[in-house]
């Protein structure tokens, strides 16, 4: 039974991002044509992948293409493909009511930006909003849409007003058409529906794609001398040619991974990047290459110039475009690169590669794991030979996910370990990298420090880095997350062990045995009061000015560490730490006086729970009893302010 046509309205967050398209992208409305032959040959793709374990999807429709076709009375333009289709689950889903995910990030980081004019078509193209783009040039948008493999066909309608009708409808075969209904045309903009003007938007902007984009044009053809009219002499009188239309392929489906990488121009870069990558900014830098031995292949990587907003969601689409003698094989090909290089994007052409491999007999094919390592390791000379500015800007967008490369390729570990770079207490505000660390370690010196937190102004000021600020050592300074993980993974560089600047002993020397002595009545009070908190108290080598800070065993986690456990959910036990006082500090020469005279002055309980909060809050922490450390703290200041 044929389902009724239903009204649907748009979600609010689409309605505000066609707004915008539509205003922003005015002056660029011919992108709009890109992106729509972007979707269908992206549906051809899905097709043919299909079709490989399942043939009977192609029918008797094989010629797998792309058809634009104009109505100039009409004013209508129409982009047809015979690709795999939709549902019509599938087009409520796709189109228009479920905002994709890039859609509210998108929206969100608008609203950061909160400038109008900032909105580029860059900056659209890489939240991929592909097919809104059609309303920048129709008043009317239908798509017509069956799935391969499905008896019935969808049809949906919508004036970009908010609202969208969908209804069932036939089509013969498989494929989608999207149809346009033009807005009427201002005297300076281009006419849609002009066969020069289609043809250059082809040509420039979507000549790669490599199925062919047809259109039927008008062409003159010689009439055959049997058709022609002749007269009673038996002479051709009358037209000797005739107008036909004829089906002419647009673009040139050229497959520049396979030229010489001499012949390939910056701009057919640029392009053929925006075609594979849905992203229009232009790449930071690529890597063309031949590999040649016993077998060949051909590799065309770009790095981007910006992180994608959805870098480390795990559902996050990544790896190479694979072909096989120019013919699409996958996308997302993850077997290709390693997860921590997969904001890659490029295209492996391997013709010896056995077609038939399914995506898990893929990861255990030689040939293909031999491409992969050649990959990291041409990537690798790719980043060692990039000038420093362009690799800081590169550091910037991709380095916390090719930090993760450290603890998860253990064979490339320390050639990653080259990569990293950080601020350090030295460096005011610039990236060091571990070379040029240890060549700048002072000579007493034997480990390479380092300190993590989520606040650089916190772990910069941290009180654990007193004693070695005041001996001239330098520490570097990490914040990503990922750190937690470079740190376990990498326990030494240029056979200097990494040191916590929070955990085990110091290299900074000893509290004098005098003043130890002079205070253990005092640690174990304090030991007694705070047990159910802490696992220690000690004198610290550490604290130069400040009186408490609290520290780690070598082997524990770091508070850094445990927060970013908690903030993913993870229930662990309370990790307990230790306790460090600067026995040199005044205050605990007057408390332990205090407790000298009387071991059961209240106050001394109360300056203990005020010393276990001045650590935790040192380091960014949370105390546990906010107002009475307050309280605590007025009592002292009334006391100590004498006017
Ligand atoms: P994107 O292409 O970046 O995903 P779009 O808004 O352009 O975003 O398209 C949304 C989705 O609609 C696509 O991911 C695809 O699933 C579907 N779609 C769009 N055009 C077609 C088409 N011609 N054939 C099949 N599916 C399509």
């Amino acid at each position: 039974m044929a389902m009724k046509k239903e009204t649907h309205q748009f979600k609010t967050e689409v309605q505000q991002l066609l707004k915008l398209i539509i205003n922003s992208l005015y002056s660029n409305s011919e992108i709009f044509l890109r992106e729509l032959i972007s979707n269908a040959s992206d549906a051809i793709d899905k097709l043919r992948f299909k079709a490989q374990t399942a043939p009977e999807l192609l029918g008797d429709d094989s010629e797998l293409k792309i058809k634009i076709t104009a109505d100039k009375s009409k004013k209508t333009l129409q982009v047809t493909d015979n690709g795999i289709g939709m549902t019509h689950a599938e087009v409520m889903e796709n189109i228009g009511t479920i905002a994709k995910s890039g859609t509210s990030a998108f929206l969100q980081a608008l609203e950061q930006s909160k400038k109008e004019s900032a909105i580029t078509p860059e900056l659209i193209g890489q939240f991929g909003v592909g097919f809104y783009s059609a309303f920048i040039v129709a008043k009317k948008v239908t798509i017509i849409t069956r799935a391969a493999g499905s008896e019935s066909a969808t049809r949906w309608e919508s004036l970009g007003d908010g609202a969208y009708t969908i209804e069932e409808t036939t089509r013969p075969g498989r494929g989608t058409d999207i149809i346009l209904e033009l807005k009427d045309k201002e005297k300076d903009e281009p006419d849609f529906t002009e066969e020069w003007i289609i043809r250059r938007i082809v040509k420039q902007h979507s000549d790669f794609v490599s199925y062919p984009i047809v259109m039927d044009v008008e062409k003159d053809e010689p009439i055959p001398e049997k058709e022609q009219l002749l007269d009673k002499d038996g002479k051709p009188v009358g037209e000797k040619t005739r107008k036909v239309m004829r089906e002419e392929t647009l673009n040139s489906m050229k497959a520049i991974w396979l030229k010489n990488k001499d012949e390939v121009t910056e701009e057919e870069h640029k392009e053929f990047y925006t075609h594979i990558s849905h992203d229009w900014n232009p790449p930071l830098t690529h890597l063309h290459m031949k590999m040649e031995g016993t077998t060949e292949y051909h590799v065309l990587l770009y790095i981007p110039s910006k992180a994608p907003f959805d870098l480390f969601t795990p559902e996050r689409k990544h790896g190479l475009q694979l072909y096989c003698k120019r013919i699409f094989i996958m996308e997302n090909c993850k077997e290709l690169i390693p997860d921590y290089l997969g904001f890659v994007k490029g295209v492996v052409d391997a013709p010896d590669l056995n077609l038939n491999v399914s995506r898990e007999i893929l990861q255990q094919d030689r040939l293909v794991r031999n491409i992969r390592k050649n990959i990291v390791k041409k990537l690798f000379e790719l980043f060692s030979k990039m000038e420093p500015e362009q690799y800081e800007s590169f550091y910037k967008e991709f380095g916390p996910i090719l930090k993760s490369g450290i603890h998860t390729d253990f064979e490339n570990k320390d050639k990653i370990a080259e990569f990293v770079r950080y601020k350090t207490t030295k460096s005011d505000g610039k990236f060091v990298s571990l070379k040029d660390y240890v060549a700048n370690m002072n000579k007493d010196q034997k480990e390479i420090y380092y300190i993590t937190g989520d606040n650089l102004s916190a772990i910069i000021n941290s009180p654990h880095l007193e004693a070695l600020k005041a001996k001239d050592f330098e520490v570097l300074l990490m914040t990503d997350p990922v750190d937690e993980w470079v740190v376990m993974s990498l326990t030494e560089y240029d056979g200097k062990k990494l040191k916590s600047a929070e955990k085990g002993d110091l290299d900074v020397g000893d509290v004098d045995d005098a003043k130890k002595k002079a205070y253990s009545a005092l640690f174990e009070h304090i030991q007694k009061r705070l047990e159910s908190k802490i696992k220690e108290v000690k004198p610290s080598t550490r604290l130069k000015e400040s009186v408490a800070c609290l520290s780690g065993d070598n082997y524990d986690m770091s508070a850094y560490m445990e927060k970013i456990l908690r903030s993913t959910g993870q229930t662990m036990p309370e990790v307990k730490r230790v306790l460090e006082l600067n026995v040199d500090h005044p205050v605990i020469a007057k408390i332990n006086a205090l407790l000298e005279k009387d071991k059961e002055n209240p106050l001394i309980n109360d300056y203990t729970d005020l010393l276990m909060d001045m650590a935790v809050i040192s380091e960014g922490g949370k105390i546990e009893n906010p107002s009475k450390f307050s309280k605590l703290v007025g009592d002292l200041m009334a006391g100590a302010i004498n006017n």
